[in-house]
């Protein structure tokens, strides 16, 4: 199958933090990310979904390169961007963007909600008419349901969800080719996540830009994205269609977080597996020998904790990739 080509491809991505010890204890490293590789096509929606501290905002900020990668690639339209400075990153900025979990902390608070959303405009079309820049402003504001008064507010004065429409008016203004959102509902009133979630859904499909949406919640990741990717302690477990991926998984560790998160289909929900995960991610700094999961597996045998499952297709497409010695 010849399919469209990437326009985002991660190969073997990592990346280790220095962590210094106690006292005159060695640097250790701790692997956020150990060697993830994954690609994104035109106008999908990419979700990435783990437990906290599994790597997720890591993978994110290295796709940006506001992290820089300890090795591996990031391919962006057939180029390799690991390791670009600011100053080089400059240009793809413009294509690529990042909404972030806490809208208020992310905002300006001494900005204005327009001069906010128009700041990417500022720097890649300064010489736009102050007219134009308002009707540009204006019309993404309306995009994202903000009203044409809110203009001049400062952040403080909106409520979680309309920050979160402000950061995601900004990250929309310049058409992006990819847009990460970083748990972008996660900090907000459960009531109202699925309006962000929803406004997220239908500008993916109206502006056709790629998204990437990472959430440590299954249920928020599966109504919105194409393809799922399911990663564990800085490893991906199990990448697969979304469908695919919540009627078959075949990985022990999605199959948990899948009985964790109730399914809306009844049929889907009685078939389920109930497993519960015992115990905390261990530490990246420490991390398990063999299959990083074995220490949770309800299934694990001798040979996980010797040897790391490759990531391969084990399912019926060959666009189901999953890391176990025991696939189901
Ligand atoms: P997630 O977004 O899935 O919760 P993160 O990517 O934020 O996970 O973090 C993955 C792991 O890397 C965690 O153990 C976290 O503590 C660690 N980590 C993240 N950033 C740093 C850093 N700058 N220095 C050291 N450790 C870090
Ligand atoms: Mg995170």
């Amino acid at each position: 199958m010849s399919g469209p080509e990437p326009i985002l491809s991660i190969k073997d991505l990592k990346l280790h933090f220095p962590v210094r010890g106690r006292g005159f204890g060695a640097t250790r490293w701790l692997k956020a990310v150990d060697g993830v590789s994954f690609d994104v096509f035109p106008s999908e929606t990419l979700g990435i979904v783990g437990e906290s501290g599994s790597g997720k905002s890591t993978v994110g900020r290295a796709v940006l390169q506001l992290l820089k990668p300890t090795a591996g690639r990031v391919v962006w339209l057939g180029e390799n961007i690991a390791g670009f400075s600011r100053a080089k990153m400059k240009p793809y900025r413009r294509q690529m963007q990042i909404v972030f979990q806490d809208p208020l902390a992310s905002l300006n608070p001494r900005m204005t909600a327009g001069d906010i959303i128009a700041e990417p405009l500022d720097t890649f079309e300064p010489n736009l008419s102050a007219g134009d820049r308002k009707k540009r402003v204006q019309e993404i504001m309306d995009k994202v349901g903000l009203l044409p008064q809110m203009i001049n507010r400062y952040p403080h004065e909106f409520s979680g969800g309309q920050n979160q429409r402000i950061g995601i008016a900004r990250a929309m203004i310049l058409k992006p080719k990819l847009i990460v959102a970083d748990e972008p509902v996660s900090s907000l009133d459960v009531s109202i996540r699925a309006q962000i979630i929803n406004l997220l859904a239908d500008l993916q499909a109206e502006m056709g830009v790629a998204l990437i949406f990472i959430s440590h919640d299954l249920a928020v990741v599966r109504h919105v994205s194409h393809r799922v990717l399911v990663l564990y302690l800085g490893k991906v477990m199990e990448l697969a269609e979304s469908s695919v991926l919540l009627s078959k998984p075949r990985h022990p560790y999605t199959q948990a977080l899948l009985s964790a998160a109730p399914v809306p289909d009844p049929e889907i929900e009685r078939g389920k597996k109930r497993i519960l995960l015992e115990g905390d991610l261990p530490s990246p700094l420490n991390p398990p020998s063999g299959c990083v999961f074995r220490t949770r597996c309800p299934i694990a045998q001798a040979i996980c904790a010797k040897e790391v499952p490759a990531l391969e297709p084990r399912g019926g497409a060959s666009d189901h990739v999953v890391a176990c010695h025991f696939p189901s």
